[in-house]
C-alpha cells in the first residue's frame, strides 16, 4: 500500500514503537471479536493517539458487559505467541481471498486501492487462525504484546468510511500503552477529565445554559456564571489600570465599509454572521437610505477608529485601549461545543499603539501580565510559542503581508523581548498572523488537550496606509504609522471559564466562587442569628446565603460540598451565645471555631488578596 492510501487507516508512524504494538493489538482484538461473534465482518482498525479502534458489522451486539470476556480472549491470543506472517497477493488473488473470508468492506477497499491508487499487490498478515489485509508493521509474534497495558474502553456507532450514506458499524475503542503504569495513569487522567468536563460541571453548578430558543453556540450566563465573568473583568480592569490602559466601549454592529478598510472583508467573510441590510426613508423627502451592517467579529477596527478619532502625537504613545468586547463569529454548527466553541464571545481585548522603540517594553509588560494571571490562578502547564511567518510557503503571498524586511525586523524585536522576559519559548514557522509575528500561549487542559489559549501579537501592517491608515505626528513633525500590539491574556470569557471550570474541577478559589459562604443554622431557632451574619457578610461584599431547609445538618453540609461552596459556617446555641461561628472549608478536614468578626476579617483578606488555598482541582 502506498502512503496516501494508508492515511485512510490511521497515521502510520514507523518511528513510534507503540505504532506496531497498537496495530498488532488491533488484529488481536478483531480475532477475539470474530471468535465471540462468528459471522461478523470488518471495517478498518487503525492505531490512534491513546490506543486503537476496530470497526465491525457484528452478528450480535457487543456491550460493556462483554469487555472482560473479550479482554481475556485477547490475553489468551497474546499468550499463544502467534507469529505475524506477511504475504503479498496480486489484486485478483487478494480479492478472491477477501471474498472467501466473507469481508465485503475490506474487498471494497481493496478494489479502491487497485483502481484509484494503482496498487497491484496487497499485503496480508496472518497470525494463528486470523488473517487481515494490512501493510503492517507488526511485532514479531503476539507474545511480544504487553498483556497488562491495554484495556477496552468503549463501543460506539460509526459509519463505514465516515459517511452517513453507508452502513452503520460498531466501533470498539481500546486503550494501549507500552506498560501497565502508563495505561493506568492515562485511564485515570481520562476519567478525571470526564469528571471535570465543563459541559457536565457547568450546568451542574448552574453557570450557564445553551438554550435552543436563543440559538446554537449562544450561551446564556446564569447568575452563578455571571459572577465569575464579573470577577474576571474586575481583575482585568485592575491589572490594566495599573499598566495605564484606558477603557473604551464599542457597538456590536458596524457598517460593512469598516471591514473592507480593516481587511476582514472579503477574506474573513466565512467566519462572520451574514449581513443585515437596513433600509429607511430619507430625511425630508431626500433619497432613501440603504446600508449594510455586520455583527462585529473582532474589536480591532473599532479601537483603531478610536485612535483615528483624534489627532495623535508621539507624546500620546503608547496608547493602550482596552475593552471586554463582545464579538460574534460564525462557526459551523458541527464544530460548536459547550463554551469552548461558540458563536458569541466576550474577549479580554486591548490594543496598544506604540512606536518601534516602545515595542520591546510594551511586549514585555504584556508577558508579565500573563505571568501574574497564571501565578494567581495556579496555571503551570503552559508554554509559549513564537509564531513566525514562513518565507518559503508557496501560499505565503496570500497568507502574509508581503514585506520581508518588516517581518525580519519585527520578529527580531519579539524574539529579543521574549529572551529578556526569561520565559521559555519555542519558535514555529508558519503560524504568524497575516499582519505580524505573535506569541501564542499554549495550555494543556486536565484532559491533556493542548489549546492556544491567548495570543500577544505585533501588527506592523494594519495601521499602514493601505489599510486603516493610522498616523501620529513624530518629534520630527512628520506623520508616522504606529505599531499595534493585539493582546488578550484572559482570552474570551467563554473559553477561559470553560478552562477554569476544568482546571479547578468546579471548586473555585473563594474570590471567584459564585457563592462564597453558606450559613447553616443547626435548627430554626438559630435562623435569626444566621440572618444577622448573612447581612453583615453582604455589607462587607461577601457573597453569602443561609440554608433554612428542614434537613439535618449532615445533609446540609453534604449539599454544600456538592455545590463546592468554599466556606460553610455552622451556627447553633454555642455560636449564638458567644458571637462565634464554626468554620468548615471545602476540601479541608479540620474545622475551627472563632469569633465572627475574626472570620469576617479573614475572608475579606482572602478575597481581596485573591488567595488560592488549595492546589487547583484538589
Ligand atoms: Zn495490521
Ligand atoms: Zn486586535
Amino acid at each position: 500500500m502506498n502512503d496516501s492510501a494508508l492515511a485512510e487507516l490511521g497515521n502510520k508512524d514507523n518511528a513510534d514503537p507503540l505504532y506496531a504494538v497498537r496495530h498488532s493489538l488491533a488484529h488481536v482484538l478483531a480475532q477475539a471479536v470474530l471468535e465471540m461473534r462468528p459471522g461478523s465482518t470488518r471495517g478498518f482498525g487503525p492505531p490512534i493517539d491513546n490506543g486503537f479502534y476496530y470497526d465491525f458489522v457484528l452478528s450480535a451486539p457487543i456491550t460493556p458487559e462483554d469487555f472482560p470476556e473479550l479482554e481475556s480472549r485477547m490475553k489468551d491470543i497474546i499468550k499463544a505467541g502467534q507469529r505475524f506472517e506477511r504475504e503479498d497477493l496480486e489484486v485478483p488473488a487478494a480479492l478472491a481471498r477477501l471474498e472467501a473470508m466473507g469481508e465485503p468492506y475490506k474487498a471494497e477497499y481493496a478494489r479502491e486501492l487497485a483502481d484509484r491508487h494503482g496498487l497491484t499487490r496487497l499485503g496480508f498478515y496472518t497470525n494463528g487462525p486470523f488473517v487481515d489485509m494490512c501493510d503492517g508493521p507488526h511485532v514479531g509474534h503476539t507474545g511480544k504484546l504487553p498483556r497488562g497495558a491495554f484495556k477496552i474502553r468503549s463501543v460506539a456507532g460509526a459509519y463505514w468510511r465516515g459517511s452517513e450514506a453507508n452502513q452503520m458499524m460498531t466501533r470498539i475503542y481500546c486503550w494501549a500503552y507500552a506498560d501497565k503504569v502508563t495505561l493506568e495513569a492515562e485511564v485515570k487522567r481520562h476519567e478525571e477529565g470526564l469528571r471535570r468536563d465543563h459541559k457536565k460541571l457547568g450546568p451542574q453548578l448552574d453557570l450557564y445554559v445553551i438554550d435552543p430558543a436563543i440559538g446554537k453556540g449562544l450561551p446564556l450566563w446564569m447568575p452563578n456564571g455571571t459572577v465569575i465573568r464579573e470577577e474576571l473583568e474586575k481583575l482585568a480592569k485592575e491589572m490594566e489600570f495599573q499598566d495605564a490602559y484606558q477603557r473604551v466601549a464599542t457597538p456590536h454592529v458596524t457598517l460593512e465599509s469598516l471591514y473592507y478598510m480593516s481587511g476582514h472583508l472579503p477574506y474573513y467573510k466565512a467566519s462572520m454572521f451574514p449581513p443585515m441590510v437596513l433600509e429607511e426613508a430619507g430625511e425630508a423627502g431626500g433619497e432613501a437610505v440603504r446600508e449594510t451592517y455586520y455583527l462585529k467579529p473582532m474589536n480591532c477596527p473599532h479601537h483603531h477608529r478610536i485612535f483615528a478619532a483624534r489627532k495623535r502625537s508621539y507624546r500620546d504613545l503608547p496608547l493602550r485601549l482596552a475593552e471586554y468586547g463582545q464579538v460574534y463569529r460564525f462557526e459551523d454548527h458541527g464544530a460548536l461545543s459547550g463554551l469552548l466553541r461558540v458563536r458569541g464571545m466576550c474577549m479580554n481585548d486591548a490594543h496598544i499603539y506604540c512606536t518601534e522603540a516602545q515595542i520591546e517594553d510594551e511586549f514585555l509588560k504584556v508577558m508579565r501580565m500573563h505571568e501574574r494571571y497564571f501565578e494567581m490562578l495556579g496555571i503551570a502547564d503552559f508554554y509559549m510559542r513564537l509564531s513566525l511567518w514562513d518565507p518559503d510557503d508557496p501560499k505565503g503571498r496570500e497568507k502574509y503581508v508581503d514585506n520581508p524586511a518588516a517581518w525580519e525586523r519585527t520578529q527580531n524585536l519579539v524574539r529579543q523581548a521574549m529572551q529578556k522576559s526569561g520565559l521559555p519559548f519555542v519558535e514555529v514557522k508558519g503560524e504568524a498572523a497575516f499582519y505580524g509575528p505573535k506569541i501564542d500561549i499554549q495550555l494543556k487542559t486536565v484532559t491533556g488537550r493542548e489549546e492556544t489559549f491567548s495570543t500577544n501579537q505585533l501588527d506592523f501592517a494594519v495601521p499602514g496606509a493601505d489599510r486603516m491608515n493610522l498616523v501620529y505626528t513624530g518629534p520630527d513633525g512628520a506623520e508616522h504609522h504606529p505599531y499595534v500590539i493585539h493582546r488578550a491574556p484572559l482570552g474570551t470569557h467563554e473559553r477561559f471559564i470553560a478552562y477554569l471550570i476544568e482546571h479547578f474541577g468546579g471548586a473555585f478559589p473563594t474570590w471567584l466562587a459564585p457563592l462564597q459562604v453558606r450559613i447553616l443554622p443547626i435548627s430554626e431557632r438559630f435562623n435569626d442569628y444566621a440572618a444577622r451574619l448573612d447581612g453583615e457578610l453582604r455589607r462587607a461584599q461577601v457573597r453569602a446565603d443561609v440554608d433554612r431547609s428542614d434537613d439535618k445538618v449532615g445533609k446540609k453540609i453534604r449539599e454544600a460540598l456538592t455545590s463546592k461552596i468554599p466556606v460553610v459556617l455552622v451556627v447553633g446555641e454555642q455560636e449564638q451565645e458567644g458571637g462565634t461561628v464554626t468554620v468548615r472549608r471545602y476540601g479541608e478536614d479540620a474545622q475551627a471555631s472563632m469569633p465572627f468578626s475574626r472570620f469576617l476579617a479573614e475572608i475579606r483578606a482572602e478575597i481581596d488578596g485573591r488567595v488560592m488555598r488549595r492546589a487547583p482541582g484538589a
